[in-house]
This record gives structure tokens, sequence and C-alpha cells, in this order.
């Protein structure tokens, strides 16, 4: 098994994973190799498995991603600093067990021919939104018109990215399991002549949507932690990607479970302590 670690954090206990994961690559069946990884170890927070997908988005037919967290478990990690013994007795018993999320894709086309489309991939969301002023355009679910938005902007998420922004912009919560996107609206003007459904909308993988925005200067589009300025975008398309990604599956914490103590917290423990 080929292994890399990716993270941002250089405190001790971080150090020490990387020692402990440096030397089971002496051991045989163990290389550490971050160009071809089979699995790679991403250790810090959500926002590092993010970069960790980006990083290896090429790869993501043959590469599985682990978690671990330094602080409290993520929605993409499994392991706590404290569990690495664990991870790595896991490791060695590796039989390739994977579970696999959803994606979105992602195309934008620009009122300038010359400019080739940009197509990227999100694992948690991408939005649009104007730097100033109002955001206006028009949505369209398959190429039927089906509202005009203006407001601050719109996101589209994945399933295990609706736990993210999706949420704090009031969009449901989707198990993975659904091959789905859903779309969430920034703070909707609504009135006579711009009117929009005004609630999540979770779409399946036939479905497309499509974002014409009306003014076109100063527009920002995010997928995941990045973010780029973007101007004369003709068309923003957003659907389920044909791609997954893939997560070792060696402990399996159930998706509610992970929500339950992420937002709502240990309440028994509480209710026991009373
Ligand atoms: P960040 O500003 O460091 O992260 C914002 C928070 O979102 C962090 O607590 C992060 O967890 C958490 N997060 C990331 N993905 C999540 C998911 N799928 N479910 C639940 N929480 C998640 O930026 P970042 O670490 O680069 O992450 C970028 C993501 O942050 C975006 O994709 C977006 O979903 C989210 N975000 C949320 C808001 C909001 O709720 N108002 C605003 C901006 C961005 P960790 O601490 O474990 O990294
Ligand atoms: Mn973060």
């Amino acid at each position: 098994m080929k292994i890399t670690v990716m993270t941002h954090q250089t405190n001790d206990k971080v150090k020490a994973i990387c020692q402990k994961l440096n030397e089971l690559c002496q051991e045989d069946g163990f290389i550490w190799d971050d160009q071809m990884p089979d699995v790679v170890i991403t250790i810090g927070g959500d926002g590092s498995m993010l970069s960790a997908f980006h990083r290896y988005r090429d790869q993501l037919d043959r590469i599985r991603f682990l978690g671990v967290h330094t602080g409290h478990l993520g929605f993409y990690t499994d392991y706590t600093v404290d569990q690495v013994d664990e991870l790595i007795s896991d490791l060695r018993q590796d039989h390739g067990e994977e579970v696999t999320y959803p994606l979105l894709e992602v195309s934008l086309h620009y009122e300038d021919k010359q400019l080739s489309p940009h197509h990227f991939l999100a694992l948690n969301e991408a939005t649009i939104k104007r730097i100033t002023g109002t955001f206006i355009c028009d949505v369209y679910i398959n190429r039927y018109l089906f509202e005009s938005f203006r407001g601050d902007g719109l996101c589209v998420s994945t399933p295990s990215g609706s736990t993210g922004v999706n949420k704090s912009i009031g969009g449901a919560v989707l198990h993975p399991s659904h091959s789905a996107i859903q779309l969430t609206e920034y703070a909707s003007l609504n009135n006579r002549v711009f009117r929009t459904l005004s609630s999540p909308l979770v779409l399946g993988i036939e479905d497309q949507i499509t974002f014409k925005p009306k003014n076109c200067d100063r527009l920002l589009v995010t997928y995941d932690h990045l973010a780029m300025k973007a101007n004369q975008i003709e068309e923003m398309t957003c659907r389920v990607a044909k791609e997954r990604i893939r997560f070792v599956s060696y402990r399996h914490m159930p998706f509610w479970k992970r929500v339950s103590q992420a937002f709502i917290g240990d309440f028994s423990k509480d209710l026991d302590s009373e």
C-alpha cells in the first residue's frame, strides 16, 4: 500500500503521527508515495480533506482518503490524533474497505468564446455571488426556465457538503447515500418581478441546474475552500458528477450519529449528569 499524509499543521502531536506512519513505511507492504498514493491520510479538520481532495482530484478513481482530526471528529474524519495506533493496526489489516460519496460537477461558460470553459468538481459545494450589489440570474432546471433570482447568491451542495454552508443557509441535511445535489439561496429578494421558490431543492442524477447571470460583472464563484473572481459568465451548470470520492471505511460511524454528535452534542451524557 502506498500512503501519503497531507496536513497544514506542525505541532508535536501531528509530527508524532507522521513519524509513526513513516515507521510503518519501513515495513514490508507499505511505501510512502505522494505522487501516486493508494491512501491519502489527512491530519487536521474537514478543511484538510477538502485540500487533499483538490490536490488529488485527477486520481479519484484509485485513491482512498482517510481523515484524522486534530480537534473533535469532523464529517470527513474518522480518527482523532489519540487513535493513531488503532489507525496503524487498521491499515495493516486493510482489505480495501471503502465507501463512496457523490460529488458536484460544475461547468462555467463565458460570453467571450475565446475563453475556454472551466470544469471543476466540488466535495462540499459551489456558490455564485456578486462581490458588491445584488446578484441577479435566471435559474434553469434541465434547460427549463424555473425562476428568476435576485439576492445575495446561490449555493449548490453535495450530500456530504450539506452539513457545511448549505445547512447554515437553511438547506436540508442529506444522507450521502443519495446521488443528489441541493440548491439553496443566500437571501433572496422576492417581489412581483423576482420570484423564487425560496425553499431548498434536491435534484437527482438526471437533473442539471443552470444559472444565467443577468449582471455579469464582479462575480465570485467559490468551490469548497477555493474562490475565483469571474466576469462575463454566460452560464454555470451544476450536476451530480460521474466521479465519486472514495473513503477508507475501516470503522463505520453512521452518518446520522455524526450529525447528531456534531450539531446536538452528547445530550444523553448531559441528562446523566442531571
Ligand atoms: P473554514 O472557514 O475553516 O471552515 C468552516 C467550517 O466548516 C469549519 O468548522 C469546517 O470544519 C466546517 N466544514 C467543512 N466542511 C464541512 C462539512 N462537509 N460539514 C460540516 N462542516 C464542515 O474553511 P474550510 O475548512 O476550508 O472549509 C470550507 C467549507 O466551509 C466550505 O466548503 C463550506 O461548506 C464551509 N463554510 C461554512 C460557512 C457557514 O457555515 N456559514 C461559511 C463558509 C464556509 P473543520 O474545522 O473541521 O475544517
Ligand atoms: Mn477549516
